[in-house]
């Protein structure tokens, strides 16, 4: 029997075997794993652990958190030194349920009507992570040998800027390969992403003074220099704006609106009591940046634009703003950074999944960027080209009755099971 012969047999499978995928979209969203709150996904987490055990990989579990284990599984290729390498990432938790979301059966009991699979997480993303499991299973199950390693992350915290994917990249000296598929929401797109930076901007007085002693700070003759941390987080605000503007007047990138790279000034805290002038403001921003652009590189630019503004005032010249940039977690510490990805179209990589998706699909690839923001950047960040390729659309991710459709789960689950046989069998260049 030829390769060719073997494959077709294969993919008929996933039509032939649909309801089995179904079910195992099913089962990953009974794992009820929202987060907020999150530290509940062991049980998923031992699921995809036995999934994969199931089919030949090795295992590397551990706790990112408690309750909350990361599962990379490792497939050993039959020549791995002399064929390309994959890595398929994709999140285990999901957007949370709020207690006023009128879904019309329990977010966690998935329900199946009119060719869609409706429940948290249909569409970010256990459908996308059942059709990387299913085409796994199908392709171990009728033999087919993979000559380059694969590798499957099922990580942790992505909705809440939790570093499980960042984690995932550096163990054991680092993840490599030669490719990586993020297989989160893009509706059958292939993508890159701009990133996303937080950061705490924070005014300080050294001196702490009683609410009477205004007069004598801001009117004449009252001789006593001081601020209002409040006050003085006015000026770094309309700093802000002012870059966000200059930045939308300046700075581009193809596939998106101008002005997308956005400033917000998120959340603000300051001041102790109404007794006293408020001797620390804090502010906590969310900049949004370009596939082209660092997050060292735009949390450089907010400070130095910062402490230019400050250098004009003639308090803050004296007390200028701190930045503490990013975290490891929203709920943690209050802080994420999601960095962006740049895709290159002509990649071999790209190349040959936007040439299965066609032959799949029967439609021409996309190859754009995701309005979002996923775990791609940090495989990119780790020097692994990377393109996000995912089912569901983001209209449906986080939303009211989540779903998925059980036609493009099947176009996408065909196209990651030929593309992961394909790029296995492509040689690494010597
Ligand atoms: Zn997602």
């Amino acid at each position: 029997m030829t390769v060719t012969k073997k494959m077709e047999d294969v993919l008929r499978q996933v039509d032939e075997r649909q309801d089995e995928l179904i079910e195992l979209v099913q089962t990953l969203i009974k794992f009820e794993t929202p987060a907020p709150p999150a530290r509940n996904t062991n049980e998923a987490q031992a699921f995809v652990a036995d999934f994969l055990k199931d089919q030949g990989f090795s295992i590397d579990r551990w706790d990112v958190y408690p309750g909350d284990p990361n599962v990379v599984g490792f497939l050993n290729g039959t020549d791995s030194k002399n064929y390309k390498s994959l890595i398929i990432n994709g999140h285990m938790d999901v957007a949370e349920v709020s207690e006023d979301e009128n879904w019309e059966k329990d977010p966690f009991t998935p329900i199946v009507r009119d060719g869609a699979i409706i429940g948290r997480g249909a569409a970010d993303m256990k459908g996308g992570m059942a059709g990387a499991l299913f085409a796994i299973q199908l392709l171990r199950e009728n033999g087919v040998e993979l000559p380059g390693d694969l590798t499957l992350q099922s990580v942790i915290g992505e909705e809440v800027g939790e570093a499980g994917t960042l984690q995932a990249c550096k163990r054991n000296g680092g993840a490599e390969a030669d490719f990586a598929v993020v297989v989160d929401t893009s509706d059958l797109h292939i993508q890159g992403q701009g990133g996303v930076i937080t950061g705490w901007i924070t005014i300080k007085s050294d001196k702490t003074f009683h609410d009477a002693m205004r007069r004598k700070m801001i009117h004449a003759g009252g001789k006593v220099v001081g601020a209002s941390a409040i006050e003085k987080m006015m000026k770094v605000m309309e700093g802000l704006q002012e870059l966000e503007r200059h930045w939308a007047v300046t700075k581009s990138y193809p596939g998106y609106p101008a002005g997308t790279n956005t400033i917000n000034p998120a959340v603000i805290e300051g001041g102790r009591h109404a007794a006293f002038i408020a001797d620390e403001c804090r502010l906590w921003i969310t900049v949004h940046f370009y596939p082209n652009e660092t997050h060292e590189q735009v949390a450089k630019e907010v400070e130095a634009h910062i402490l230019n503004v400050a250098k004009g005032d003639i308090w803050l010249k004296d007390n200028p703003p701190t930045f503490t940039w990013g975290g490891t977690s929203m709920i943690e510490e209050r802080g994420e950074i999601f960095p962006s990805l740049e895709v290159d179209p002509d990649h071999e990589g790209v190349q040959l999944l936007a040439g299965v998706h066609e032959r799949v699909s029967g439609e021409r690839a996309t190859i754009d960027v995701s309005p979002t923001v996923t775990d791609g950047g940090w495989l990119g960040d780790a020097g692994i080209p990377t393109v996000i390729y995912g089912p569901g659309d983001l209209n449906n991710a986080h939303a009211v009755n989540e779903q998925v459709s059980i036609e493009q789960l099947v176009y996408y689950t065909k196209t990651l099971l030929q593309f992961i046989c394909e790029w296995s069998n492509t040689r690494k260049k010597t």
